[in-house]
């Protein structure tokens, strides 16, 4: 079971992507503030606040998706390599998911062959003579 992410984990994952959006929420109000000509509403610690909700968020998440050890928090290589594996599989998921995407998209048209009229071998589309008999294609 270990490579599935624990519960933990994804909650604070998901508890580090929601604090970043309040952060950016809170950064960027002030700019509304601004724009709205509010500006008696400015409130410079505001922004700053937000500035730290979104780098504190980001690092929850990162700890939420690679682990303690897996972020480089404690050093523990063996923990580490544990801590990512859910996390490596899921993205390898990801490519493995575009990579047979792309396979079939290729093989779909790029695989043209030219079939012996000798012997029935089939050979490349470029091909002037038959790799298995010799016969001219
Ligand atoms: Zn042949």
């Amino acid at each position: 079971m270990s490579d599935e992410f624990p519960r933990s984990r994804k909650m604070l994952y998901y508890f580090g992507m929601i604090l970043s959006i309040i952060g950016i929420i809170l950064f960027l109000s002030n700019f509304v503030a601004i724009f709205t000509g509010n500006i008696f509403n400015f409130n410079p610690i505001v922004p700053l606040v937000g500035f730290f909700m979104i780098a504190i968020g980001q690092i929850i998440r990162i700890i939420g998706a690679k682990g303690i050890a897996g972020s480089g928090i404690i050093l523990d290589p063996e923990k580490a390599r544990e801590d990512v594996k859910p996390y490596s599989k899921a993205m390898g998921g990801v490519i493995d998911d575009v990579m047979s995407n792309f396979d079939t998209k290729s093989a779909n048209k790029e695989i043209i062959k030219i079939k012996c009229r000798n012997c029935g071998t089939l050979n490349d589309e470029d091909s002037t003579y038959c790799k298995s008999c010799g016969e001219k294609l």
